[in-house]
């Protein structure tokens, strides 16, 4: 066996790791973030609610037709996401249809 073809076969192995690498890479998630749900001591100090159909408007003045998490100035993440995180929620994500007292429209 010459050199050269040593070389050969050790970077097509070193191809085939990389290969074998980049398949474990996009098959092993990331853990997901829990949910926040509605009955936390702080999403409840918010009134956070998973779903903007569950709002209640008499209860709720400051609530326009339209707002939503996916809307809100505290949202993170990718648009489209139905899980997305929020700044005052740290850890968790909330519901792109949900919304909460503290929401803020998106400038
Ligand atoms: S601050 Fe905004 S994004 Fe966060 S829960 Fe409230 S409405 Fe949703």
């Amino acid at each position: 066996m010459s050199s050269t073809l040593s070389r050969r076969e050790a970077l097509k192995n070193i191809a085939i790791a990389a290969g074998a690498l980049a398949v474990v890479r996009t098959t092993t998630a990331a853990p997901a973030l829990p949910h926040v749900s509605p009955k936390d001591p702080m999403a409840a100090g918010v009134s956070y609610h998973e779903s903007v159909a569950t709002i209640k408007a008499s209860q709720f003045p400051q609530y326009k037709p339209g707002d939503k998490c996916a809307n809100c100035a505290q949202i993170g993440g990718a648009a489209g996401q139905t899980w997305r995180p929020c700044n005052i929620f740290a850890g968790q994500l909330v519901n792109a249809n949900g919304w909460c007292t503290a929401y803020s429209r998106k400038t």
